[in-house]
Parts: structure tokens; sequence; C-alpha cells
């Protein structure tokens, strides 16, 4: 059997940093780690190929080489799955499709031959046999999470490393806590399931080996969802990374309750992790309580930004308007709350009701739900809101300007700056880093929109210690590409949703006059 693996294009999005990319000589953010690891599993007479559309295109020729054509990938990639699924049946070769999208939607999978729900890790033989068998073959979800000790090292040797700008690797699958909009407990449940620790040192050994050296990401969702076990684990990464001169600059997910574990934070920061994301969702108490996310009712927010960023953990937030329970105010609570806390790097989304999450259930029921999200964010929501809708869209597209315009932006990075634990500097600096500097210092140093504070937090970085240049070019880059995705992007798409809308009614908030309190601080 040859099987040609295809990891689906992604649209531009804010952590695909398209943008700037380039400046740092990549090509995409991060491998198919779902499609690598499925790599590992399959019967090992079987001639495999990788292709990832997001560095390379899929040739003819690719496809004529297979017997069967596997795609996997997340909702946001649907439409280039379902293109390719149409280019490998037109020249008749067997379609298979899993990964998250499918697992979730089966049912908006009808053009493939064969549809896999659920994890590969012991069932492996099933997908194999509906490969080879004919027609169409629904393999579905079993209710028996796989043992993730099973899992196989990645494939990683299949990839093309010097295209990707960060490797990735999963410790965990599932998460304790319960957020109603939230399909990973949907995918992976809520009794985390975790690699042995041999495993991991196997799956570092492999990338090491390969001769991979820089930053990686623990794709887990909810990386402390096992503390106990984590911290077992820990010490041992660190070991790991300090006999061979921390090869690996590190970064994952977490739960907020993260800040309130002084001893673990301490040993993730010991381990080589330098930034984590949070998913923080809102101000709004009320919010948080209808999302059913508990663990953020427990602490201060801010205050757990606060406790990470002094130790050096650098927190990207991920943060929700459009809850039931949000009004007009709820823009300004989240502008305060973002003035306020050093996250350089802070996403906004608007509520998405995913398939097959208690929230698209809870929505359905009350005859509200629209339709199926396509992931897009950018849009009107797929559900009926409880805010007028006009006034969500503008409010959200102001918060989303205003969060974006180059001062803002640059004040949360100097935020950070000042309150933040210097970075240990362990990475050796090479040849490519110079050319880095050199594109990164043209395009955003010289021609930039944000160009003047871009060289003022340079210089600011400097002054704190050396030991900060490195990370104010990385956020030259990351800065250069969320300011140009929210302008060229974001914006006209929320123009274009409001434009929409039919209710034609003025609301309170106006995009034209909205202020700018993010900037004006
Ligand atoms: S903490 Fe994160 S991963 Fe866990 S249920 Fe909530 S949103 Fe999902």
């Amino acid at each position: 059997m040859k099987a040609l693996l295809v990891y689906p294009r992604f649209p531009t999005t804010y952590w695909g940093f398209q943008y700037s990319l380039s400046l740092a000589g990549k090509k995409a953010a991060l491998p198919p780690l779902g499609l690598i690891t499925l790599a590992a599993q399959l019967p090992s007479s079987w001639e495999l190929r990788l292709r990832d559309l997001n560095i390379q295109p899929l040739s003819n020729a690719d496809l004529e080489w297979a017997n069967a054509v596997l795609v996997g990938g997340m909702r946001v990639q649907m439409p280039s799955m379902h293109e390719v699924i149409a280019r490998a049946k037109k020249m008749g070769r067997r379609t298979v499709v899993g990964g998250p999208a499918p697992s979730t939607a089966p049912e908006e999978f009808d053009d493939a031959d064969v549809v896999f729900q659920g994890e590969a890790e012991g069932r492996i033989d099933a997908l194999v046999s509906a490969i080879e068998s004919q027609g169409q073959q629904r393999v579905s979800d079993s209710d028996n999470r796989p043992d993730v000790s099973l899992a196989p090292v990645p494939r990683y040797d299949l990839l093309e490393l010097r295209h990707y700008a960060s490797m990735s690797i999963q410790y965990s699958r599932g998460c304790p806590f319960h957020c109603e909009f939230c399909d990973v407990i949907e995918l992976f449940g809520q009794v985390p399931r975790v690699k042995s620790s041999q495993q991991l040192m196997a799956e570092l050994a492999a990338l090491h080996d390969i001769g991979y050296r820089g930053t990686i990401f623990f794709v887990d969702d909810n990386f402390i969802g096992n503390r106990r076990m984590v911290k077992q684990f820990l010490p041992e990464l660190t070991q790991w990374q300090r006999e061979r001169g921390y090869p690996f600059e590190l970064y994952t997910e977490a739960s907020v309750n993260l800040a309130g574990d002084e001893s673990l934070v301490a040993a993730m920061v010991e381990a080589g992790f330098s930034s984590v994301f949070l998913g923080i969702e809102s101000p709004s108490a009320d919010a948080l309580r209808e999302a059913g996310k508990k663990q953020n009712l427990k602490m201060d927010l801010g205050e757990v930004v606060d406790r990470l960023t002094r130790v050096g953990l650098e927190v990207m937030g991920g943060f929700i308007v459009g809850f039931d329970s949000d009004t007009a105010e709820v823009f300004e609570a989240q502008r305060t709350f973002l003035s306020r806390t050093p996250i350089p790097l802070a996403m906004v989304g608007m509520l998405t009701a995913l398939p097959g999450t208690q929230l698209s259930r809870r929505l359905e029921r009350e005859g509200r739900l629209r339709t199926q999200s396509t992931g897009d964010q950018f849009g009107r929501p797929n559900f009926e809101p409880s805010m007028n809708e006009r006034t969500l869209l503008n409010g959200y597209a102001n918060l989303m300007r205003d969060l974006y315009t180059a001062d803002s932006y640059y004040d949360r990075c100097e935020a950070y700056l000042d309150r933040a634990t210097a970075p240990l500097g362990r990475r050796r600096i090479e040849v490519r880093d110079l050319l880095t500097v050199l594109r990164t210092s043209l395009k955003v140093g010289l021609i930039g929109s944000g160009r003047k504070r871009y060289w003022r937090l340079l210089v600011r970085a400097f002054r704190r210690t050396p030991r900060f240049v490195p990370w104010a070019i990385v956020k030259g880059i990351m800065g250069e590409h969320m300011i140009q995705y929210t302008l060229r992007d974001v914006l006209p798409r929320l123009e274009r949703a409001i434009e929409d809308l039919t209710d034609r009614t003025p609301s309170r908030v106006d995009l034209a006059i909205a202020p700018d309190p993010l900037t004006a601080h």
C-alpha cells in the first residue's frame, strides 16, 4: 500500500503567523503532529509520503503515486480537506479522513471513502481494514479512550524541519475541567491521560538526533491536567535538558490554576518553559460562571498573569466575548483588563458553538443554533446571540482594532519587559538568527507601521539586560503578523459581517466613533 498523508492548508490565522514567518525564514508555524503520529502506527510494509500543504503544493504526481490519500485536520482546515478529497477521488484514489474535524462532525465528510473518528492508538487495525476494504467505511469513535502510553514516537523524520518555526510534542490528552464551549473534553475526555517519562524522553531524543534545536510546543490542551504526574515528569525533563545544554525552549497551554502552584511553576521554568497560553476568557465573573469555567473564578486573573510573568513564564492569553451574560460593557472591561496586564500576545475571539460541545447542544435545545461553525470567529456568530448582534460585532471589531494598533501591542510588550524575570539566554546564536535579525530590521524596523516602537522596545530590552534582546526581536516578528492580520483580514471581515446584518437599527457602539482607550492610557 502506498499511503499519501496530506496536511490541509490553514487559512491565515492569528496563531499561524503567516504575515511574518518569512522574516524567520519559515513557511509554517507548526508541523502536522497528528499525521506523523499516525504514520508511526501504520503497517511497516506500507510506503508513506507526507505532504504539508502549508509548506508545499500537492502535485498530481503525488496523487498518482498513492493508493490511498489520508487527510487529517481541524475545522478551519475543512475547505482544504474537501479540495484534497475531490482531487484524489477524481484520480480514483481511496480517500480517508481523520483528526479533530471528522471526529466531532463525521456527517460533514460524506465525500470521503473512509471516515475515522477518534484516536488511532489501539484501533489501527480497524483503520487499516477500512482502508483496504471497498466502498464507504465509517469507523466510529470507541467509548474507551486509548492508553496514550501506546503512542509511538512520531515520525519526525518525515518532516522537512527547516520550514517550521517550532516543533511540537504531546505529553497528555484530556482536561479535568468542564468549560461549556470546549471541544477538547468531547474529543479527549475529562480524565487526562499522560505518556510515560521514557516515552517523552524518546520523542525529545528523536528530535535531538535528527538535529533539531529551538522551540518545542507541548500541544496538550492543558499541560497540567494531571498535576501529580506532570510534577513527577518535570524533574526528569529538566535533567534531560540540562545534560544537553538546554537544546529546546518550551511552551504550552495550561489552565489558570497553574499560577496557584508555585512549585509546579518553578519546575516548569527549570525545565525550560518560557511561555504558556492561558484561557483567561473574560474579566466578567458572570461570563465565567455561565461558561462553567470555575477554575478562573477562584483566583484574581490579573494576579495570575503577574505571578507567572514575574518568574519568567510569559502569558499568551485567550479571551472570549459574546457570552449570554455579556452586555455592551464587556468590551470596555476587556480593554481595561488588557491594558493592565502584561500580555503581548492576546487573542480575543467571539464565542463559537463548536460541534459536539455542551454549548452547541444547549443552543440547539434553545433553538438558537444557526449553522455548524466553520471555525471562523470573524464573521457573524453561528448562533443567535443574546446581545444585539450589531452591538456585538461593532464592539468586537473596535476591541480588535484597539488591541492590535502598533502602540497598544508594544505597550503590552513593554509592560511585560518591565515586570518579567530576564530569560536565561541559554540558546546559542546561529547564522540563520543573524539573517532573521537583518530581515526583521528591514521589514519591521524600517517600513513596519510600528517601527519606532520596535526600536524603542529593543533599546529598553538591551538596557534591562542584553539577554532580553532576542525576545524583543521575536516580539517584533510576532507583532508584525498580529498587526497586519488584524488590519488586512480581521477588521475587513468583521466590517463585511456588520454590513450583512439585515437589522440596520443604529446601536450604541459605532465603529467610526469608538474610543481608543488601550492606546490612550
Ligand atoms: S480548561 Fe481549557 S481544555 Fe480544559 S475544559 Fe476548559 S477550555 Fe477545555
